[in-house]
This record gives structure tokens, sequence and C-alpha cells, in this order.
């Protein structure tokens, strides 16, 4: 691809399904960041949304849309993010990370990925290769194939992890605005560690103590944080978006790696 800019990578606190079409202080920030960055040739998601047996793909020209959620109004089922697949990503991902990984079509844009990329990106022009959350992987795991995905910043590849820091929809309070006490001690705990360059206590996010058992109960939302910050080189400045806990148990908090 000759010589492009190194991309930053992002983790995106997606919340809502509705933040696809209602606009908001977070979807304006989106739209924001992705103004204020380069643009990518390529775009590599990881969705929780996406949450299989072992590491899986899309390698198709022309993913469908896959509108998993359900109980919303009308209007959300007829959003399309049309954007093209990325095989040529695909190949490349699949050298890059060192286990093994399965193409599956049979997925597409989930909301997890297409209501954060339709506000980032409403054109729908740029490639956009889909990557599982492998259900089995560890932390560490999950941060290792961040870090083999690395190399795809210099071949402008954005990589996008979409998920929420805290995310524990048994506890959301729909007339608590803010957060609950451990949601934002966890956030924060979550937020001194990245911009400590702790790696090590965002995967040992159990060492945030009792804040820990209540952020989430299954790791699918917290996991594309770690392929985002897996993906930073040493050193990489790291930029804080969107923070915010709302509904009680759940965090919009939001990072720009490099
Ligand atoms: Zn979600």
């Amino acid at each position: 691809m000759g010589s492009v800019t190194r991309m930053p990578a992002l983790f995106i606190g997606h919340g809502s399904p509705m933040n696809a079409i209602e606009d908001n202080a977070y979807t304006a920030a989106w739209a924001a960041r992705a103004n204020s960055l380069p643009r990518p040739e390529r775009i590599l998601c990881v969705s929780a949304h996406w949450f299989t047996e072992g590491t899986r793909l899309l390698d198709t020209r022309n993913p469908r849309m896959v509108y998993d959620m359900y109980g919303f109004p009308e209007a959300l089922y007829r959003v399309v993010f049309a954007a093209p697949g990325a095989p040529d990503t695909a190949v490349r991902a699949q050298e890059l990370i060192e286990r093994p990984v399965s193409v599956d079509n049979s997925w597409g844009f989930d909301h997890g990925a297409w209501s954060v990329l339709c506000r980032m990106y409403p054109e729908a022009d740029i490639p956009v290769l889909m990557l599982s959350v492998d259900a089995h992987a560890s932390m560490e795991e999950h941060a290792a194939i961040g870090r083999q995905l690395r190399a795809l910043r210099d071949e402008g590849v954005l990589i996008i992890g979409s998920g929420n820091i805290v995310h524990n929809l048994a506890r959301i309070d729909w007339h608590t605005p803010g957060g609950y006490q451990w949601a934002t001690d966890f956030d924060g705990y979550i937020k001194r560690s990245l911009l400590e360059g702790n790696a090590d206590k965002v995967i040992h996010y159990e060492q945030a103590g009792s804040s820990a058992a209540l952020a989430f109960r299954t790791v699918e939302h917290y996991a594309p944080l770690l392929y985002a910050m897996g993906a930073a080189h040493e050193g990489n400045e790291v930029q804080v978006f969107n923070e915010a806990c709302l509904l009680g148990s759940l965090s919009m908090t939001s990072y720009q790696f490099g």
C-alpha cells in the first residue's frame, strides 16, 4: 500500500443500539473522532456482539446486516450500513494472528459494529473487516491477538474494538442518570491503568477489587478493549473520550491509542 500514515487503535463504548439513530454527545464525539483521524484504507472491527467458539472473521466482499437486538423501534431495523467487506485485510489478519482463525461468513455487521460505524463513517465507503471475540480466550490471549494485529496500523487499517468497559444489564436502572459507585470505580481503575501504560492491570482487571465482580457478568463487552490496547505500541499516547457511566451499570468511556 506504499507509505501510509500509521493509524491509531480505538476502543469505543457503544452503549444502546439507539445511538445509531439518536443524536447525543456520545455519537457527536464518535463522528468528531473519525473526522480528526487520517482517512483509513480499511477498518478492522472487533465487536462484543460476535462472541464465538474460536477466532473467526468475515472474508466476504458484501457483509450482510445483522439486527441482533430485540424490542427496539422499527426504525432501528431499517438502518443499513452498506460498507464493503475487506477480503484482502482478512488474508493479512490470518497471516498475522498466531492461532487458528476460521472464516465464517454466516455473520455480518452486528449492532456493535454498525451502530458505531454508521455514525463515524456514514458514507460507508471504507471496507470493513469483522473479527470475532473468542469466548474461550483468556484476557492475555485477547491482548496478544491485538498485538499481533499491530502491524496493520502501518498499512492504513483502523482497528476498532467495540464494547463497554462496564456492562451489567441485570443491574441497569433506567432512572439513574450516572453510574453506581462501583461502576465509576471500575471505569476509573481501567482509565488510570491505561494512562499509566499498565496493560497488566487491564488484563488482570480483578485487581480492581470488589468493583470488578460487578462490572460485567460475561466478558464479551470488555474483551474488545484488550484488542485495541494490545494493538498499541509501547509509549503510545492514550486519549480518553466519552468518559461517563450511565443507567447505573454501563460505561461509555472510550479510548484512542496512538
Ligand atoms: Zn453491546
